[in-house]
């Protein structure tokens, strides 16, 4: 149903349908508090997005996994795997010679990565 107008309204009024004026009115402010949802709801995901992507800016992959370069300050490891597949940044434990990830259960070796030939 396209939205009343304010035209619509008024010569509603004018005409003495003030029922019909109300019902206006009321699908009016509906719709306005549906806008006002969608809009949330889309301001949230624009802001989530725009973390994600500040994120990406700021994450270098070092020796198969990945570090977080904030400023001067470095974070991680990171979970390769995790990062990739789901876009979580997912803190890997040192388990010795590995670093393991309790999100997907991966270990990463600690020797120097050589990317396959
Ligand atoms: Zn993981």
């Amino acid at each position: 149903m396209p939205l009343p107008s304010t035209k619509d309204i008024v010569t509603l009024i004018e005409k003495g349908d003030i029922t019909g004026a109300k019902e206006q009115i009321l699908a009016l402010r509906e719709a306005a508090l549906e806008l006002q949802g969608e809009n949330a709801e889309l301001k949230e995901k624009v802001r989530q997005l725009e973390e994600q992507l500040a994120v990406k800016g700021s994450l270098n992959f070092e020796k198969g996994v990945y570090y977080l370069q904030e400023g001067r300050k470095k974070t991680g490891p990171y979970c390769q795997r995790c990062y990739d597949k789901d876009s979580k940044l997912v803190r890997l434990q040192d388990d010795g010679d590995h670093w393991f990830c309790y999100g997907c259960s991966h270990g990463y070796p600690k020797k120097p990565y050589s990317p396959p030939v």
